[in-house]
């Protein structure tokens, strides 16, 4: 196993030998250094010492250039210990080749020429007790695995120091053709090494998402453990060791998020060290198993391992910086501040927390106003009271009622408290007693703009569950759709979603905030605290479209009455004895919201009108293969040529879609760009 062994730059040996004498001299130091550093203590161990040399000099280490055949039957330990790698011995005459070589470098016709002419035996193990098919399987050369099981091979050789099997040898790699080709040749899935290592946690481990998908797709259990009570979620968190190289275009992806959607034990320890996964992906600087892991609802953040430490002394132990921060700022967010009891009831609720951090925001927006606008008092009065109860406001407030998700809810609180106060001052400073047109055009805008928020709040977005998948007609199970995303090697991670396990439709994205994926996802809006997908995305133009209208006439109607106003006075007259501060204030206030409000909206409409792509694709780059000329391979937008119909489908307008004959397509249904037929398309 060489699992978690740090490389030390001294030979081992010479690290063991070190070991020994530091326990003997200074035992206080061992301690400590056995508590920050237990895979150097392990190493340091003779008996696991010659563990790991066996491990690294055995099959597992070999062969992902097949370049390095001849340096295997050399000194092991060197090869993986010392630093610089001894360059590629160069490519021998293929005729001379001995069979193991010409496996290695996939020279079948050498290969069929010893074996035909009677000289090798398919299932005759080499020096180091490995078989052809291990070769073969390690460098993913499909041809010649297809040929050594037509002579004969057999699928379930045992071989190398770790008694492993060519299945082993291919996970490790990430070869997942070999892999296919292997199981579909009756090759066992679970069988187990001589640590109980089973292929389940190297694919864990070394990242292959699409055997993991199949692994578990297949019925291999999602908490399997090998003999050291390692999970394959622990295996995740561990990583690859440092000096990994996968084969070429392998998919190689943290699979942790994968394991927990399918329901891994978050919190299970081995039974030697007591380690959680959490310690684990700690202990191996993984910061996104780290975050995959915090982010999992039952994970337990205080669970101790055998030497007593928690995940946060842990992690500080091991100078492991992210993880600390991550961890103290969980518990500060998860202590029980709330002290009276009988508030407890009250401020545990989530919808209750919501509503106080709304009108928090604007009890201090009218705070403000207000106390700037009291003349009778004095001027530092006025401004150092709304300071002091702000001040307070905020600490008795972040002691009671904030959490994470409470900030999550400021942004909004401010729209709307904004908005409110505009229109209420609206209807004190600028409303005349006779209804013109464009009081009529605010008051609606103000009005139906706030409808929309209600609609965008309430409705939808387009969340995909994962009932609802079907492929050709039949509907999946999670187990099918796993095992169809890993054989097909079309689709890729853009069209598989690990969390929500499911076939991603075209221009859908997984939203981390609302944990599901989003049909034509747009982007998660923060000042509204909701998704914008293709079900909702015409309420939200509409909110900024007629919060833009809303805005400019606001501003409109202020200027207008300061200019007629400033025919007569001094600008410096107007502002400190004609206006009420809370007029300036709000003047002031409404500015900033239309400068902001109204680029945002230009910017969502030359996206949705003009090139009708979302804010998502706009975003980043055009990435999506769609967005790519199938044949000249160059960029190109199929949304850009219907602009009329872009426009009408981002204002909702899909009665007047249907009169234009244009087809309003559910995005959560269209899985490839050419399910649109060209005719829809033009
Ligand atoms: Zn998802
Ligand atoms: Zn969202």
């Amino acid at each position: 196993m060489n699992n978690n062994q740090i490389r030390p730059q001294l030979s081992p040996q010479d690290a063991a030998a070190m070991l020994a004498q530091l326990q003997q001299q200074n035992p206080q130091a061992y301690a400590r250094l056995q508590a920050m550093r237990p895979e150097l203590m392990e190493t340091g161990n003779e008996h696991l010492l010659n563990n790991a040399l066996a491990a690294s000099a055995s099959g597992h280490g070999h062969g992902h250039g097949h370049t390095h055949s001849s340096s295997c039957s050399h000194s092991q330990a060197q090869m993986h210990f010392s630093q610089p790698v001894p360059e590629p011995p160069p490519k021998p005459d293929p005729t001379q080749m001995s069979i193991v070589q010409a496996v290695q470098y996939n020279e079948i016709e050498r290969v069929k020429q010893l074996i035909e002419s009677g000289q090798v035996d398919v299932n005759t193990p080499d020096q180091e007790g490995c078989y052809l098919l291990h070769w073969a399987a390690i460098n993913n050369h499909i041809e010649l695995i297809r040929y050594l099981i037509a002579k004969g091979a057999t699928v379930d050789l045992i071989g190398g120091d770790l008694k492993s099997t060519p299945l082993h040898w291919a996970c490790r790699q990430g070869c997942t053709e070999a892999f296919f080709l292997l199981v579909d040749n009756g090759a066992a899935i679970k069988s187990a090494d001589v640590n109980g290592v089973q292929p389940i946690h190297i694919a864990a481990q070394y990242g292959q998402i699409k055997i993991l998908a199949y692994l578990l797709g297949s019925g291999v259990d999602v908490d399997c453990v090998d003999e050291r009570g390692l999970t394959p979620l622990m295996y995740s968190c561990i990583g690859p060791s440092s000096g990994y190289v996968p084969i070429p275009n392998s998919s190689h992806v943290c699979c942790t998020q994968f394991l927990l959607t399918f329901g891994a034990d978050v919190n299970h320890q081995e039974p030697t060290r007591h380690y959680s996964a959490l310690h684990f992906s700690i202990n191996n600087q993984n910061p996104i198993s780290f975050h995959s892991l915090l982010k999992h609802p039952q994970i337990n953040i205080h669970v101790k391992n055998g030497d007593n430490f928690d995940p946060l002394i842990f992690a500080r132990m091991r100078q492991n910086s992210d993880a600390v921060a991550q961890l103290e700022r969980r518990i500060q967010s998860t202590k029980a501040h709330i002290k009276p009891v009988f508030l407890q009831r009250y401020l545990v609720n989530a919808g209750i927390r919501k509503w106080l951090t709304r009108f928090f925001m604007l009890f201090i927006m009218t705070l403000i106003g207000l106390s700037v606008n009291s003349y009778e008092h004095s001027y530092w009065l006025r401004i150092l009271f709304p300071i002091v109860v702000i001040f307070l406001c905020s600490h008795l407030f972040s002691y009671y009622v904030l959490e994470a998700k409470s900030v999550d809810h400021f942004a909004f609180a401010y729209v709307i408290s904004s908005s409110v106060l505009m229109y209420i001052t609206y209807w004190i400073y600028l409303q005349e007693p006779k209804f013109t047109i464009s009081d009529i055009i605010y008051h609606f805008s103000t009005v139906y703009g706030l409808y929309c928020v209600r609609c965008i709040k309430t409705l939808n977005p387009g969340f995909i569950k994962q009932q609802n998948m079907t492929l050709e007609g039949n509907s999946l199970t999670k187990e099918k759709i796993c095992i169809a995303f890993a054989r097909d090697p079309r689709w890729t991670l853009d069209h598989f979603c690990v969390t929500c396990l499911i076939r991603r439709p075209l221009r859908s994205k997984h939203c981390p905030v609302d944990g599901s994926c989003v049909a034509k996802f747009d982007h998660h809006c923060t000042w509204l605290n909701a998704c914008i997908g293709g079900r909702n995305y015409f309420y939200f133009v509409r909110v900024l479209t007629f919060g833009t209208i809303a805005l400019i006439i606001w501003m409109c109607k202020a200027l207008h009455l300061i200019f007629d106003d400033f025919e007569q006075y001094s600008i410096k007259y107007l502002l400190t004895q004609i206006y009420d501060p809370w007029f300036i204030y709000m003047l002031m206030l409404t500015a900033f919201n239309a400068v902001w409000v109204t680029l945002m909206t230009s910017f969502h409409l030359i996206n949705a009108v003009f090139l009708g792509v979302t804010l998502n694709e706009r975003l980043t780059g055009f990435r999506y293969s769609y967005f790519r000329d199938e044949n000249t391979g160059k960029r190109t937008n199929p949304f850009q040529r219907q602009k009329f119909k872009n426009f009408l489908e981002t204002f909702g307008l899909f009665r007047l879609m249907s009169m234009c004959r244009y087809t309003r397509i559910d995005w959560s249904q269209v899985y490839d760009i050419n399910q649109i037929s060209g005719a829809k398309m033009n």
